[in-house]
């Protein structure tokens, strides 16, 4: 058996249980030996029976001081009910032990011999009683109990038992990968690979159990810092012909504004780029509003001068449509031609824009998804610009890049990755920070609410659209298993329309619907045609409505910072005082002090260190929109210093070419799944 063998070839598991483990995302041995517990229960505490606590599983050792018994309680039309009664004792106490269905395991126990017990004292007005604990002779060791038993992340259908059985028949046949060159395990005083793999899964002890998450966190990190190095090696052996024409003048008298100071030197660092022999791979981060849309305008106006096409993707339709709108006229009225492209245009529209980028009449495309389709043929891509790029996989970028030959890169993110992190994570990047807002901006006034200010809130509402204003109202996405007490953004536009804001205009604009409707919705918003617009976080991204002056966002306390950060983005671009309100009941003091802190600043890189220090990776980018890697066992956020010993070792081991062959099959795992950061 092998690494890559199906989980099938495991004993006792058949099609149906592979097809539960498939759910999980169990295909292989190996995958099965990485999907690690989610928790443990401790049961190496041995207690007395006259210790034993009322409704708290413990483990105690007794000896059997009855011979089990068994009664069949007839069921009519059903199987009988079988009653094992046994009693144990220690030398503290007696306890009677009842079983139920399980005569076969319990009459297993034998008068006069010692076992240890695993279970839960119910009380009740006969005394005190254990039904069905689990057991094992003493001279066995511990696999139920005395042990640290591991808790999986388990799907309906799939027992914990199953999955521990399937894992230790993996664990007894196959060693565990040799992901770390010998040197690097000794170097750091880490534990051998078998070992963690075992003690991950069934630790000996909590010393064992802390080498074991040790050494695979090291592991994580290794894999992660070799796969980016390998990444970045390819990039850098790929060569491209400098741009020669670096004059942006036209573009600059154009523009119906003044850049920035930041804006400048962005655009100096990117033309800097373009002058090299170097394909760029540089990531812009500015807050919301910094106006990243026009260092990416710079950027693809100048291809387009040296010859290149360029591609501009954005998340959403609507997002695509907004840079369309305005940058065309710009790029119009420099002689340069740009096409949209996104999933609802019409089939031949589509098919026309197509084949002007094939033919190399049209220089730059803004689109959507509707970009990476194989009909998508480009007669000469040299710059790719993702926009708002934590909300793209790798994967769609990487696909997007493969249409040109070594095309520059360019991420414009408003997700400030803290710097540390980016340098880490990024390190194959370079990044501009745009840290400068354009003049005029006017500080948005934030506010945490509960729900006694209700009726406050309403009036609040109310007067924004007596002067004419505004109002967008956030709620959490409408998801499967939510419960109902969040305001699901269908069910509240209903309520507000109909019986709390009758005579204001409410639309509802959300995830489900088609792209069209929502550009239709959002277009009416922008126009003016409503009051309020209830949306879930669709809106997060993008669009501008100056005349919107407020932002409420419901259930405040299920988004992330940066998140709200960014809602709070939406408002703010006109001339009128904003202000964003977040409703929230919860009373965890933690929650409540983190949207204080969000009020009390509005520097989008405090808040991104803040949400990173307080919910880790994961949740700070949004879940599993972040085109991070996502770890198994280490934590970005907590595991630093390790992140950055593995990154050296890593380094040391590809120079001495002594990168081990399960290592490089794990890398190129781990680069075809997508959920790698590749530039
Ligand atoms: P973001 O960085 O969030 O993508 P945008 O590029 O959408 O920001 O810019 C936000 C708004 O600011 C837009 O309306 C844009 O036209 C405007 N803007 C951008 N740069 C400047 C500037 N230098 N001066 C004034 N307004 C600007
Ligand atoms: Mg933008």
């Amino acid at each position: 058996m092998a690494l890559t063998d199906s989980v099938r070839t495991l004993p006792g598991i058949g099609p149906k249980k592979a097809e539960l483990f498939a759910k999980l995302g169990i295909l292989t041995v190996g995958d099965l030996l990485r999907f690690y517990p989610r928790d443990y229960e401790d049961r190496t505490q041995l207690l007395p029976i006259m210790s034993l606590e009322a409704d708290t599983p413990a483990c105690f050792i007794a000896s059997v001081v009855s011979t089990p018994r068994t009664n069949r309680i007839p069921k009519p039309g059903q199987k009988a009910l079988e009653v094992t009664k046994v009693t144990v004792a220690d030398h503290t106490g007696r306890l009677n032990l009842t079983f139920f269905n399980a005569s076969y395991t319990a009459e297993r126990l034998i008068r006069g011999e010692s076992y240890c017990f695993y279970g839960t004292l119910v009380g009740d007005y006969l005394g005190y009683a254990m039904t069905n604990p689990l057991f094992e002779p003493l001279s066995e060791p511990g696999k139920v109990t005395r042990c640290i038993c591991p808790i999986y992340p388990l799907t309906a259908g799939l027992t914990n038992k199953v999955v521990l059985q399937a894992v230790r028949a993996a664990l007894d046949t196959e060693p565990a990968p040799q992901l770390l060159p010998q040197g690097v395990t000794e170097a750091y005083g880490l534990c051998e690979a078998d070992f963690a793999c075992r003690n991950i899964h069934e630790p000996s002890s909590h010393e064992a159990l802390e080498a074991a998450r040790k050494r695979l966190i090291f592991e994580e990190f290794f894999l992660f810092s070799a796969a980016l190095s390998i990444v970045r090696q390819k990039r850098t052996l790929q060569e491209v012909e400098p741009f020669s024409d670096l004059d942006l003048k036209p573009f600059y008298e154009v523009l119906p504004f003044q850049l920035t100071g930041a804006q400048s030197r962005v655009i100096g660092e990117i033309l800097g780029d373009f002058s090299s022999r170097k394909p760029m791979s540089r990531l812009v981060q500015g807050d919301v509003g910094s106006g990243k849309t026009m260092v990416a305008a710079a950027a693809a106006y100048c291809a387009a001068k040296n010859g290149k096409q360029s591609a501009l993707m954005a998340p959403t339709e609507i997002l695509a449509k907004q840079h369309y709108d305005r940058l065309r006229p710009l790029f119009e009225s420099l002689g340069i031609s740009c096409a949209l492209l996104t999933g609802s245009q019409k089939e031949r529209e589509k098919k026309e824009n197509r084949q002007a980028l094939a033919e190399g009449v049209c220089d730059i495309v803004i689109g959507t998804h509707a970009l990476l389709s194989e009909t998508t043929v480009f007669r000469n891509l040299g710059l790719v610009i993702a926009d708002e790029q934590h909300r793209f996989g790798v994967a769609q970028r990487a696909k997007l890049m493969s249409k040109g030959i070594s095309p520059h890169l360019l991420i414009m993110s408003a997700t400030p990755i803290p710097r540390t992190l980016a340098l880490i994570l990024y390190g194959d990047l370079d990044v501009s920070v745009i840290d400068e807002l354009p003049p005029g901006r006017k500080r948005v006034d934030s506010f945490l609410v509960d729900e006694s200010y209700r009726a406050r809130l309403n009036g609040f509402i109310r007067k924004q659209a007596q002067e004419g204003h505004q109002t967008f109202i956030v709620c959490p996405a409408i998801e499967e298993g939510e419960t109902e007490s969040l305001k699901a953004a269908e069910i509240w536009a209903q309520t507000l329309k109909q019986t709390v804001f009758p005579n204001l205009r409410v639309a509802l604009l959300h995830g489900k619907m088609k792209g069209a409707e929502k550009d239709a919705v959002m277009q009416a918003f922008a126009a003016g045609e409503y009051d309020i617009l209830v949306a879930t976080t669709v809106i997060e991204v993008g669009v501008d409505v100056p005349n919107a002056t407020l932002m409420v966002v419901e259930n405040a306390d299920r988004f992330g910072l940066s998140q709200l950060h960014q809602l709070r983005g939406r408002i703010g671009r006109g001339d009128a005082k904003s202000y964003c309100i977040l409703v929230s009941d919860n009373q965890n003091a933690e929650t409540k002090q983190r949207l204080k802190a969000l009020c009390a600043t509005t520097d989008g890189f405090k808040i991104a260190q803040e949400d990173l220090k307080l919910r880790g990776p994961g949740d700070f980018f949004g879940a599993r929109q972040h085109g991070l890697p996502t770890f198994r066992v280490a934590s970005i956020a907590n595991d630093m210093t390790v992140l950055k010993q593995a990154q050296q070792a890593a380094a040391i081991a590809i120079s001495n070419n002594d990168l081990p062959d399960e290592l490089l099959h794990c890398v190129h795992q781990l680069l075809e799944s997508g959920e790698f950061v590749m530039n």
